[in-house]
């Protein structure tokens, strides 16, 4: 969770909220009208603040309403957990009391699941005590006074010995027998014990139950009851006991639908509140939701890396794509903010799809069927896939899959191979998203060639993101603009990583000697079985035809290159 977006948002205040929160991330919706009741919810909350703040207290007494239904139903509902839907339903007057006056429909439908519980909350803050034990064998879960019987057990068990003592006075009293007495052994159970020099003084209603050397010793009919009551107590108390809790979770049962929405409800206006709080609390602002295609992000935020960033010096960019500029193709410095920024447009996209507000100036975004993303360097060994084959095994689903609706994330394709084989690969890639796949996508590259494909291909348009070159340091502005860059200052960031001194000269050395060379024969040989590469870069192909060996090439193959050269320079010649 920690550094992810479900970490940014995982603020909810009960787990049935963090299970529709998760739900949320993955389902994200597509239904523009869906998505604007959950806005409109989020809004209401942002509105009232003081509601909001009362809401997520409230929300903290109610307990996991979606288990403990799970437990109703399959019939293993313990005492506690009763305990825990009483308290849960104990809460819900004062968070219906707090929306009252909430008018968004999907608010006003949480509202509605709130009520009808005034039979079942009653029958539990009756039935269960306050402090149910956590097991049945404990017993005292159900409260005194609920049923008369129960506490008639429960007294026996406890005045059994006062009740044994007061009846051997009275029968003192009544025979006359003074050193009468009542006792107790595990064999007989209870008897009144007479000497036998007084046995003569026994009444008729005594019946003799034991003979011993000194003594005799009898039972009366109200001895025996006051047995029973002390002897069975225990047992009759916890069998009753249960029987009661039975009943109790057989009318629960008969909740267990009415349960289920309410514990929907209640993850609805938590996840809702959650996203309220965290729009007042980062500055979120409510996206509208357009279907025509386009995005426009006003100063748009990376939720996660501007939690870590210090405060204020995260720098906000804005995004415009639509159907005629849908190719953002973005060059720039390692270390400059690209990965970030294109991660924040999916999140921000992501956000707005799952009904949550964005960190953003404003946003308007576009209904997005998916988003896909192509980033990183991750491999798969155990399924035999090298980073490269992970690399293209990703972008041939995104080629496949992507529509003009979706919105794709492309992360430096084709790094994990030759210079010219990525570089190939990478231009193809966006020949191929221009002409037949159309779909929103942001492009980072540190193939600087391939800013020319703005202009000769629809939907292209190049940003790159700014830095400062002061005292041979590089400064990173991290704001992104129109137009192309050249430079990656691979060597300068490598320098700051740490890369010994030897290392960082003996690096810029060999930059200088390999731009002095430009095209050796290796780039040519390419030049010539890639005729599509003409395209890439004037200079370039006007160094590669200076160069080009005549004799290697086919009669063909002259003149595609001679056709290809042409049209280039008209394209360039007209554009000027
Ligand atoms: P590389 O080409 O080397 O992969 P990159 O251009 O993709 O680099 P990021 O990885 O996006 O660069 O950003 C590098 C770091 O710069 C981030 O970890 C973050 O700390 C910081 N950063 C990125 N964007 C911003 C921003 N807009 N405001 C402030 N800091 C930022």
């Amino acid at each position: 969770k920690n550094g992810s977006l479900l970490g940014i948002l995982n603020k909810t205040e009960t787990s049935m909220g963090a299970r529709m929160l998760r739900l949320f991330l993955s389902e994200p919706l597509i239904d523009k009208g869906a998505i604007e009741a959950r806005l409109d919810g989020v809004d209401e909350f942002v509105r009232n603040p003081v509601a909001l703040k009362q809401i997520k207290n409230s929300l903290k007494n109610v307990r996991d309403m979606e288990r403990l239904t799970g437990r109703i139903a399959s019939g293993g509902l313990l005492p506690r957990q009763a305990k825990a839907i009483l308290e849960s339903l104990n809460a819900l007057p004062e968070i219906s009391a707090l929306i009252k006056d909430f008018s968004s429909s999907i608010i006003c439908s949480c509202k509605s699941s709130f009520t009808g519980f005034d039979e079942v909350t009653s029958l539990l803050s009756s039935a269960i005590s306050d402090d149910p034990p956590p097991s049945f064998k404990d017993g005292n879960y159900i409260k005194a006074g609920f049923n008369a019987e129960l506490d008639e057990f429960r007294l026996a068990k406890a005045d059994g010995t006062k009740w044994v003592a007061k009846l051997e006075a009275t029968e003192k009293e009544l025979t006359g027998i003074k050193n009468l007495k009542i006792g107790f052994n595990n064999n007989f159970g209870f008897y009144i014990e007479v000497l036998n020099s007084q046995k003569d003084l026994v009444p008729y209603r005594y019946v003799r139950k034991q003979t011993t050397m000194s003594a005799e010793r009898y039972i009366t009919d109200e001895l025996k009851q006051i047995e029973e009551k002390v002897l069975n107590a225990d047992e009759n108390a916890a069998k009753l006991e249960f029987k009661i809790f039975s009943e109790i979770r057989a009318k629960l049962l008969e909740y267990v639908h009415k349960f289920q929405q309410l514990a929907r409800s209640l993850a609805i206006i938590d996840v809702l509140s959650t996203f309220a709080t965290l729009s007042i609390a980062n500055s979120y602002v409510r996206p509208d939701i357009n279907e025509n295609g386009s995005y426009e992000i006003i100063d748009g935020r990376h939720p996660v890396v501007e939690r870590f960033t210090k405060e204020g010096l995260f720098n906000p960019n804005d995004t415009i794509l639509n159907n005629e500029n849908n190719i953002m193709l973005i060059t720039g410095p390692n270390m400059a903010g690209k990965s970030t920024y294109m991660r924040q447009v999916a999140i921000i996209t992501l956000m707005a799809h799952i009904g949550c507000f964005v960190p953003a100036k404003s946003a308007n975004i576009s209904i997005t069927d998916r988003i896909f993303t192509r980033i990183g360097a991750s491999d798969d060994l155990a399924f035999g896939q090298s980073t490269f084959m992970v690399e293209m095994t990703e972008s041939a689903v995104i080629l496949k899959e992507a529509t003009e609706k979706s919105l794709v994330i492309l992360d430096e394709v084709g790094r994990g191979t030759s210079t010219f084989d990525g570089l190939s690969i990478a231009y193809a890639i966006i020949d191929y998203l221009s002409k037949n796949v159309n779909a929103k996508t942001l492009f980072a590259t540190h193939y600087h060639e391939l800013i020319s494909l703005e202009g000769t291909h629809k939907g292209v348009v190049n940003y790159h993101v700014c830095v400062k070159e002061f005292a041979g340091e590089v400064i990173f502005l991290h704001k992104i603009i129109k137009g192309g860059t050249d430079k990656s200052f691979g060597i300068e960031v490598a320098s700051l990583a740490g890369l010994p001194k030897e290392v960082i000269s003996s690096a810029k050395h060999y930059l200088t000697e390999v731009e002095n060379r430009e095209f050796n024969a290796e780039n040519l040989s390419s030049v010539q079985s890639n005729d599509n590469l003409l395209s890439l870069n004037k200079s370039a192909v006007l160094n590669a035809l200076e160069r080009v060996d005549v004799n290697q090439l086919s009669p063909m193959k002259a003149l595609e290159l001679v056709t290809s050269l042409q049209n280039k320079l008209k394209g360039d010649n007209n554009e000027n």
